[in-house]
């Protein structure tokens, strides 16, 4: 292992020292400056903008608030790799750079002694977030927001100076001086998840879950693990071993593609199995209890969203000959009712590219899930345009390669079509295949309505639907994890239960503003495709992608979250592939 400099690690920043031989126009002194400010009006701090030259690192003011109460102001502050001082080995990987800059975030915030430096940590799961990265070269960069302190309209000049010039770099400071083991910690993890992820895929698998697990959560408001909890192992017939680089031998609960069923009684744990892996798609922090939970990337969490707005899905599959008469290939409503709401999302899904469906039934549309025999005798076929998932959920795996896990405790229909059966017994999973086939093999009387489940037809965005929202104002703002305001619209996301955090809503905002401004929704390319475009800049471009649009508080989100805004925008319009524009 070989240190990043020489030297031991001790870092003096402060922003006193302009240093005009690197291009920047020669500033006076930060700290003076701002005691200089002392008492003029507010609007006057907009004189600190630009970049200054601190000796150990390079302070922007990109953005200032005009007024106390608006939003923060916007810093970046770079360390190049010298100053940033970490160890070679911590910047050597994608992944590990990704884990470094979560850890460095969170330990900035730690480190802060004021509210009025706000910086971006997040939650449990590891996500490149705007708030730090960690470059190739080792170089640290940390965006956050300062709420400029004023008294009444007036600069607090010298409290300005003790936040610029005395917390900040403290803080940063306190982040970069990390030990090596903690640091070394998060590496290994990141390492080992990469690993993980990669045998999964390998094995074909489309999600695992590591015995000695910890899935439940303390609260549904405290998303860190609950104490006490029984750790997870898996029934003896489903488990694999994987071999991980730091970890070793590692043994799990596989699970493979088709129909998985997970049986058993209420408040045993199925749900929180179900939430585990919906949250595989993301890495999470170490010492998480689900650090080696991982999921194919692509699931999705599918629930029933009454009230939703539908734009030219093709739910035929799901829902047709609707007593009005309306065209199910094309459906679009203002107004979704729960079954309905639910089929779009299975296709939306699909169409996004999704090869994992998850469905709890908590969430779920009971008359989208099932028919049982006696309706089928009270309620003939044709008078019933719904067809549920039972009778379609076999051909979407055998022909589509399209998997699903679903909890489902309260109805027995589905062992006749899934592949395993699991039952959770006071949180341990118990293979109950073999019985549930044996049970399956006495017929219910059921029929099934369906067999086989076609792919939707693709959709093209009518881009001047969402470009229209931007006319006049050019507002992205995240509701939390509930709604985004687009420009002129408002879009419920409380349903795509699969966003993090506010900062991953922000991310989806300024990525359909990206997906708009560099023309991958141009009105002519499919759903599928402008997410293929947008999902290769974020690959390559990461924040800096998004961050050209807007310097905010962002988390990168995967297409699928993208999809899922999109197709809840009310005013969005589509028409299908090969058809005239309706
Ligand atoms: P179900 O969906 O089967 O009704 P849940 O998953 O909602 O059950 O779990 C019921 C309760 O049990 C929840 O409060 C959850 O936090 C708790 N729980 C789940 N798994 C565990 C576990 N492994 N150890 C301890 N408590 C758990
Ligand atoms: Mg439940």
């Amino acid at each position: 292992m070989t240190k990043g400099r020489g030297g031991q690690r001790h870092r003096k920043y402060s922003p006193r020292s302009i240093d005009d031989q690197r291009s920047y126009p020669p500033r006076h002194d930060l700290s003076n400056e701002l005691t200089a400010l002392e008492g003029a009006s507010y609007g006057r701090y907009k004189s600190l903008r630009g970049k200054w030259w601190t000796g150990e690192a390079e302070l922007d003011i990109v953005k200032v608030q005009s007024d106390p109460f608006a939003p923060p102001s916007r810093l970046e502050l770079r360390f190049a790799t010298e100053p940033a001082d970490l160890l070679d080995d911590w910047f050597a990987t994608p992944a590990r750079r990704r884990a470094v800059a979560v850890l460095l975030a969170k330990r900035f915030r730690r480190a802060c002694r004021t509210k009025d430096l706000r910086i971006d940590a997040g939650g449990q799961e590891i996500l490149q977030r705007s708030s730090c990265e960690v470059g190739e070269d080792g170089s640290v960069v940390f965006r956050l927001g300062a709420q400029m302190p004023g008294r009444g309209r007036r600069i607090d000049g010298r409290g300005a100076a003790r936040l610029l010039c005395t917390a900040l770099p403290d803080a940063a400071d306190a982040a970069l001086g990390v030990e090596d083991d903690e640091a070394w910690r998060w590496v290994r993890h990141a390492d080992d998840v990469e690993a993980l992820r990669e045998a999964v895929a390998e094995r074909g698998l489309v999600a695992f879950v590591a015995d000695g697990s910890m899935l439940a959560r303390r609260s549904g408001v405290d998303d860190r693990q609950m104490e006490g909890g029984v750790p997870f192992e898996s029934p003896e017939s489903l488990a694999v071993t994987v071999e991980l680089p730091h970890t070793g031998t590692v043994r799990g609960m596989g699970i493979e593609p088709g129909v998985s069923l997970v049986v058993g009684g209420g408040f045993h744990g199925k749900s929180t199995l179900l939430r585990a892996l919906e949250t595989g798609v993301w890495d999470h922090v170490p010492g998480d209890g689900r650090d080696l939970v991982v999921t194919d990337r692509s699931a999705a969490k599918i629930r029933a969203e009454d009230g939703r707005a539908v734009t030219g899905v093709d739910v035929h599959a799901f829902v047709d000959h609707l007593p009005s008469g309306d065209d199910t290939r094309h459906f679009t409503t203002e107004n979704a009712s729960g079954s309905t709401s639910q089929a779009a999302a299975i296709v939306e899904a699909i169409e996004a590219g999704s090869k994992l469906l998850l469905i709890d039934e908590d969430t779920a549309a009971t008359n989208l899930m099932i028919r049982d025999a006696r309706m089928q005798e009270l309620v003939a076929k044709d008078r019933e345009p719904l067809t549920p998932l039972v009778d379609l959920i076999r051909s979407m795996a055998d022909r589509h390669g399209v998997s699903t896990v679903l909890v489902m405790g309260g109805s027995g229909d589905y062992m006749d079509v899934a592949d395993r059966v699991l039952l959770m017994d006071a949180y341990r999973p118990q293979d109950v295949t073999a019985r549930a086939r044996s049970l399956a093999a006495e017929p219910t009387g059921r029929v099934a309505e369906a067999d086989a489940f076609d792919l939707p037809r693709p959709r093209v965005i009518d881009s001047d639907s969402v470009s229209a929202e931007f006319r006049g104002k050019q507002k992205i703002k995240a509701s939390g994890t509930d709604g985004l305001r687009f420009g002129g619209s408002d879009v419920d996301v409380r349903s795509v239960e699969q966003i993090t955090d506010a900062s991953m809503t922000a991310g989806i905002g300024l990525a359909l503003e990206a997906a708009m401004r560099r023309g991958w929704i141009d009105g002519k390319t499919t759903v599928a495709g402008a997410l293929d475009r947008l999902e290769a800049a974020l690959e390559s471009e990461g924040v800096g992608a998004l961050l050209d649009i807007r310097n905010a508080d962002l988390a990168i989100p995967r297409r699928h979250e993208v999809a899922a805004t999109l197709n809840r925008m009310r005013r969005l319009r589509v028409h299908q592939s090969g058809d005239m524009r309706a």
